[in-house]
């Protein structure tokens, strides 16, 4: 059996959910493939304001509230052992005028609003399957189904994660590798209350980054060292619950782990463009780097944004060479700025050069000291292109 659409999705994590609703209501006749949600994912994400005006532009945000909890304050904390130490540097969102900077919303509830929506979104034909193969020509591209059925598109939406077979069949290259590292997940509830406050601890092996939930809860990402994350992950709730507390000088009083870890090895890697061949890539097809800064799914969000404002400009061949180009084009600054930073940060945690650590601990000491360039780079991490982007805009 044949599926004739405009535009045919691959991948059912958050990016391709929201990329099937997105041009869905925008008016296109949608293909997605993929399996079901992942609803065991035990990670949480912060999303930022901009990625909540999206959510709510798809009338996904007021549901996810619920579960939600605010990012009003955020700190980075200079935990590693080395000579050069920077001092702790807080960005508050009432210095910038914002009630908070985003929200962090368990994936688990991010990800059942999104696959609900879906199912009920008429221009959004659903399969329940993965793509077995691409066959691309000049004018169309065909997704062999695993079930038998094909889809035929003027355009594929790479959503389909960090191995990306689309990617793959349209001929883009990547330069990819690991880290070294992985990261351990997990929730916790504790004795004193967060205020709101999410706390980065830079260590020697990674970023160790508390982030609030609802109540007198918080959740973990503690980038280590694999054979370290395994050892962690063995451990009885209760030894794990005194190390964390330990790790993070009891900052929030007695620890109590909730059952539930999982570890993601971690990885980066940049394909050389974002889309040819009648592939547009989206999500971590497009880009992967470690989990510093809430990052990833924020940006995620603004491919699928920027993706979205080509096609419609593209509406009668989406897929066409042109909007191909033009996406690139869109994207390409984003990316590689937010890639670099990220995989900048995390190299020089993982340093012992002293030239490294002098410019790391400069970096964030002039941040925490000079309020107004402080302002800037919180603008920047909202909004891309609203902080630094302005002051150099003529
Ligand atoms: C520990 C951790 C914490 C993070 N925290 C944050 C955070 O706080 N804020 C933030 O912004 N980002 C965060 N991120 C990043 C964020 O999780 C990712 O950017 C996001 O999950 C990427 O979503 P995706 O849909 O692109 O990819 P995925 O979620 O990997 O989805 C890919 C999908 O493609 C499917 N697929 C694969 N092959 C095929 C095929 N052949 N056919 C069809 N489907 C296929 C897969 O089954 C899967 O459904 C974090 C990442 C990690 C590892």
């Amino acid at each position: 059996m044949k599926i004739e659409a405009d535009i045919v999705v691959a991948g059912t994590g958050p990016v391709g959910l929201m990329s099937a609703l997105s041009l869905g209501r925008a008016g296109f006749r949608v293909a997605l493939a993929g399996p079901p949600a992942n609803l065991a994912d035990r990670r949480t994400t912060a999303l930022m304001k901009p990625s909540l005006d999206f959510l709510d532009e798809l009338g996904l945000l007021d549901a996810l509230r619920t579960d939600a909890a605010p990012l009003k304050v955020m700190r980075i904390a200079d935990a590693t052992q080395r000579l050069l130490r920077s001092p702790v540097v807080t960005f508050r969102a009432s210095e910038i005028g914002e009630d908070y900077f985003g929200l962090n919303i368990p994936n688990r509830r991010l990800l059942a609003a999104l696959d609900e929506a879906v199912s009920a979104s008429k221009s959004v034909e659903r399969a329940e399957t993965t793509v077995s193969r691409w066959n691309i020509d000049a004018d169309n591209i065909e997704a062999a189904l695993a079930d038998g059925r094909t889809v035929s598109a003027r355009l594929a939406v790479a959503a389909d994660g960090r191995m990306s077979p689309a990617r793959e069949a349209a001929g883009i290259a990547v330069s990819a590798g690991s880290t070294g590292q992985s990261a351990l997940v997990l929730d916790f509830a504790h004795a004193r209350p967060h205020n709101d406050t999410s706390t980065e601890f830079h260590t020697e092996d990674g970023p160790f980054t508390l982030v609030p939930l609802s109540g007198q809860r918080s959740s973990l990402v503690w980038v280590t060292r694999p054979h370290r994350a395994e050892e962690l992950v063995r451990l009885s709730d209760d030894e794990l619950s005194l190390i964390v507390e330990e790790r993070m000088q009891s900052m929030l009083g007695r620890v109590t782990v909730e059952p539930g870890r999982q570890v993601f090895p971690l990885s980066s890697a940049l394909p050389r463009r974002f889309a040819a061949n009648r592939v547009a890539l989206v999500g971590e097809a497009a880009h992967i780097f470690p989990p510093i800064g809430a990052q990833g799914l924020n940006l995620g969000i603004r491919d699928v944004e920027s993706l979205l404002d080509t096609v419609m400009r593209h509406s009668g061949d989406p897929g066409s060479p042109a909007a191909l180009s033009a996406y690139d084009r869109s994207r390409r600054p984003d990316i590689l700025a937010r890639s670099s930073a990220v995989n900048m940060l995390n190299r020089s945690l993982l340093s012992d050069m002293l030239p490294v650590q002098l410019m790391r601990t400069a970096g964030l000491s002039l941040l925490g000291a000079a309020p107004p360039l402080r302002a800037l780079f919180m603008r920047e991490g909202l909004r891309t292109g609203s902080g630094f982007g302005s002051v150099f805009r003529v």
